[in-house]
């Protein structure tokens, strides 16, 4: 297995009956699997005590998924000291069989895709296209980073020198605590985690408190396999409630996290505060969010920038950090663009994925999203002109696809990550101002281009300044192994994701050096 080339999985073909036939099977199953009560995994123990919280289905918020445990602040101490015993002997297992534990989660993940599409499209209301990718970028994250540990294990050549054998070898750091967002909550929960303890790391992975159950499932089939217990510890709970325990731990030797901008720069803080009695510095490694732009000139292929701008846009609901929230259009083909694009954002359709394949948008992760969207559609109204949508649909969590036009660069709408479907369009002088415009929020993380002026894409090489940088194609959908993602400035440490250099975050170099 090793030895084959990574590749990566293919997407299902909904277009086939088969697929959708087993896509309907594994809905209902999850549906009759609803409402149960889930524990906290720490080691070998199984909590089931405490106060519960209920994850629901957006779509249908009286639909609860499941109950889950809100950890105590005790209990996260509990589970980073049981992190730090198990990695005193999860250090010594060999590259090999930790890497062969991701192989074998990777194969039951293959054979259950539709079981974990179906929980992702009722936790998190994602569409059986945009579930799918969840789960094929999960699979491609362990068949990766398998193939990347066997690559840092083996011995790595060093200039000898007369009468010195001369070695580098990688070793893991320790116990991390693994925090990721809810909006890919199998793909970089897992991805987060298999990285980390294929490196020979131990960790405390506090799922989003919106999507845990999808976690559970991954969590359990590291269980199957038979991952020794405390390599990785379920626990759940507000971030808010035991966030801070776990990155401020002694214990603790890194924080793999992944959300916001504001939590990302509060853990940051914590972390670099070093701790009675604790002797390393903590390593943070923060991916944090976006204020994407695709770019379009008077040369671009307008009727693919309207299909690219309208995908980064919308796709999973705006809620992604790759979404390109702002379309920036030299004026030349600004009107001809904006038509475009509201011709094909006028046909999509929002309603419950649970219920309905054919929709497009299903409904906003919780009712806290919903209203502060909803609150930027009303500045946005303000700060430009409302040409599609701006409406909302309840009991679940829907917003219509929404535009606004004419917006300048420095309106909040502008500058701002909203998380939502609303997409600011911006007009620039020419070329060199547009690029000027997309550089200009805090943020970093992807923009894409469309032009045919090779010069320009050149250009656009040097001075965009993005840690995803993409032409005449939509800015978001980055592949495992042929895209590694993070983005620069508030965007977090670019830590690459799924690249050749993302595994050396979680481990440190030791050289030596043997006199003959
Ligand atoms: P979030 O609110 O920052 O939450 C992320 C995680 O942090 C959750 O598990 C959350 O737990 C936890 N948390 C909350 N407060 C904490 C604290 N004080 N200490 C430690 N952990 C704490 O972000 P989100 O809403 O889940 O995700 C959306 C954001 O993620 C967007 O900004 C998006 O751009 C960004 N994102 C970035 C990337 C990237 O690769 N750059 C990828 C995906 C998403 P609770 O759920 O319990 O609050």
């Amino acid at each position: 297995r090793a030895q084959t080339p990574f590749k990566n999985e293919p997407l299902t073909d909904f277009s086939k009956e088969e697929n959708r036939r087993a896509q309907e099977a594994a809905l209902a199953q999850v549906k009759s699997e609803l409402g149960q009560k889930y524990p906290l995994i720490i080691g070998n123990k199984k909590i089931t005590e405490g106060e519960t919280f209920a994850s629901i289905n957006p779509a249908n918020p009286d639909q609860v998924l499941g109950y889950f445990i809100k950890g105590t602040a005790e209990q996260a101490k509990e589970a980073v000291g049981v992190a730090a015993e198990a990695f005193k002997t999860w250090k010594k297992v060999p590259a090999t069989e930790r890497a062969a534990y991701l192989f074998k989660a990777a194969d039951i993940i293959r054979e259950r895709k539709f079981y974990f599409n179906a929980w992702m499209i009722y936790e998190v209301s994602k569409t059986w296209v945009e579930a799918d990718a969840d789960t094929a970028e999960a699979i491609d994250f362990l068949e990766y980073y398998a193939r990347q540990m066997l690559k840092l294990a083996a011995p790595q050549d060093l200039p000898t020198t007369p009468g010195e054998d001369n070695e580098l070898v990688y070793i893991p750091l320790g116990v991390g605590a693994v925090i990721p967002p809810w909006n890919f909550p199998c793909a970089i929960a897992l991805g987060m985690t298999s990285a980390a303890i294929v490196a020979g790391n131990t960790v405390v992975l506090k799922p989003a408190s919106t999507a845990p159950a999808i976690a559970y499932q991954f969590v359990r089939v590291f269980e199957e396999i038979g991952l020794p217990a405390g390599v990785i510890n379920y626990l759940t709970g507000s971030g808010a409630a035991i966030g801070d325990t776990l990155v401020d731990d002694p214990r603790t030797r890194f924080v793999s996290f992944t959300g916001s901008r504001e939590v990302g720069e509060r853990i940051y803080e914590r972390a670099a505060k070093v701790a009675q009695g604790q002797i390393w510095l903590k390593r943070s490694v923060l991916e944090m969010g976006g204020k994407d732009a695709v770019v379009v000139d008077e040369t671009a292929d307008l009727d693919a920038a309207a299909d690219g701008i309208v995908s980064s846009a919308f796709g999973f609901q705006g809620q992604k950090c790759s979404a390109g929230s702002r379309a920036i259009v030299v004026e030349q083909v600004y009107d001809q663009v904006l038509e475009k694009v509201l011709e094909r954002a006028k046909k999509l359709t929002v309603g419950d994925v649970t219920q309905d394949p054919t929709v497009n948008l299903g409904a906003v992760i919780d009712e806290k999203a919903k209203k502060k969207i909803l609150e930027y559609i009303e500045i946005g109204k303000k700060e430009g002109r409302l040409v599609l949508g701006g409406g909302e649909k309840g009991p679940g969590y829907f917003i219509e696809p929404t535009i606004i036009a004419d917006v300048d660069r420095n309106a909040r709408i502008a500058q701002e990550e909203i998380f939502g479907p609303v997409l600011a369009f911006i007009k620039a002088k020419d070329f060199a101002d547009a690029i000027d415009i997309a550089n200009s929020t805090e943020y970093g993380l992807t923009g894409s281009l469309y032009t045919q002026d090779q010069e320009r894409i050149e250009q656009a090489k040097e001075e965009f300044h993005v840690g995803n940088l993409y032409f005449n194609r939509k800015c978001t959908g980055a592949l495992v192994g042929v895209h590694p993602f993070g983005g620069f400035n508030m965007s977090g440490t670019d830590s690459k994701a799924g690249g050749p250099d993302y595994l050396l975050l979680f481990t440190q170099a030791k050289a030596i050096s043997t006199k003959k």
